[in-house]
């Protein structure tokens, strides 16, 4: 299975996926476009999420971090003055530092986060891979009314708080940016394989590997199934919504719809939504609401058996 994901939404999922698709080739494709250099060292919010997930230290209190970790490192640069925007536990930031050093010995981002995976016990059948292998080559930007203007991502979301009004994102690099090899791989080697894109932002987390050149093409000879970020007229969490709305999609299951119509065959949403398709998309409901690991698993499970069945036809 190939599995296209953010930092929260499908993480969540993955928790039961990897317990429920047991033995099965789990293919990771992880947005890199909020990656940014801080400190010296490159954080993948992203990658690091989907590491801490499956490697068990996730903080799954706030969905970003490692659990129990604290904050040394970055209370002493702040006050030795030196201006960390973002607040990064000490046990997290070993996991930059490793990253960042792998790469200065030439390392691509693909190999560096296998050997992180590999450190976090993550079994090989489950490869994380960066949808692509130029570190920090694409930046999302958000566009806010004046005097603020364009933001940066990060600036958005933490500094800002996701409050300014949204005009407009844009990736800024990704015409320059090609996918990994290891993405291309994937896609083109596991011809029959499903592709599952987990509840995660359809703007700014799949967005960008939806972006990455050929990506759309290749994923129209797949059997694809997205599962909805959005419940009712709300996204579940986060700045989906306002992301949405600015770059024209209507804030519910059938915008989500919208975002992936050209390649989508089934589509999960909540059971008191509603979604019009065209013909030949499957449309399924269930609850998709992940608060603990064992919804996590039930939705799961829901998904093997609609394969099952589908298979079975
Ligand atoms: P980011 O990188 O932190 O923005 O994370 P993602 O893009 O992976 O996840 C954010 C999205 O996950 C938001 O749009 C949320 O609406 C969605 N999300 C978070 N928790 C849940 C959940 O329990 N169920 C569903 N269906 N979506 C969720």
């Amino acid at each position: 299975m190939i599995i296209l994901s953010g930092g929260t939404g499908t993480p969540k999922l993955l928790v039961g996926l990897e317990k429920v698709f047991k033995g099965e080739e789990l293919n990771i494709i992880v947005n890199t476009a909020e990656d940014v250099w801080i400190s010296g060292n490159l954080l993948c919010p992203d990658i690091d999420s989907v590491l801490y997930t499956l490697g068990g230290v996730m903080d799954k209190k706030t969905w970003w971090g490692v659990k129990d970790d604290c904050f040394h490192t970055h209370n002493a640069l702040l006050r030795l003055q030196h201006p960390e925007h973002l607040m990064i536990g000490d046990k997290d930031r070993a996991t930059h530092i490793m990253r960042s050093e792998l790469l200065r010995q030439g390392k691509s981002l693909t190999e560096a986060t296998a050997m992180l995976a590999r450190s976090f016990g993550i079994p090989d059948r489950i490869k994380i891979l960066p949808m692509s292998d130029d570190p920090a080559a694409v930046r999302t930007k958000i566009l806010t009314p004046e005097p603020e203007g364009e933001l940066h991502f990060q600036e958005f979301w933490v500094t800002r708080k996701g409050e300014p009004d949204v005009l407009d994102v844009s990736f800024e690099g990704i015409d320059k940016v090609k996918p990994s090899e290891a993405v291309v791989q994937a896609l083109e080697k596991e011809s029959d394989a499903l592709v599952l894109i987990g509840p995660s932002n359809p703007i700014t987390s799949v967005g960008p590997i939806l972006s990455l050149k050929g990506i759309r093409e290749l994923l129209k000879w797949k059997i694809v199934m997205a599962i909805s970020p959005i419940v009712g007229t709300e996204a579940v969490s986060g700045p989906a919504g306002k992301f949405m709305r600015a770059k024209g999609f209507e804030v519910s299951p059938s915008g989500v719809y919208t975002c992936y119509k050209d390649f989508l065959d089934v589509l999960v949403i909540a059971k008191g939504d509603e979604c019009p398709t065209d013909a030949g998309v499957d449309v399924l409901k269930t609850d998709i609401m992940i608060k603990k690991d064992r919804d996590s698993k039930r939705l799961a499970l829901f998904l093997k058996r609609y394969l099952q069945k589908a298979k079975s036809f």
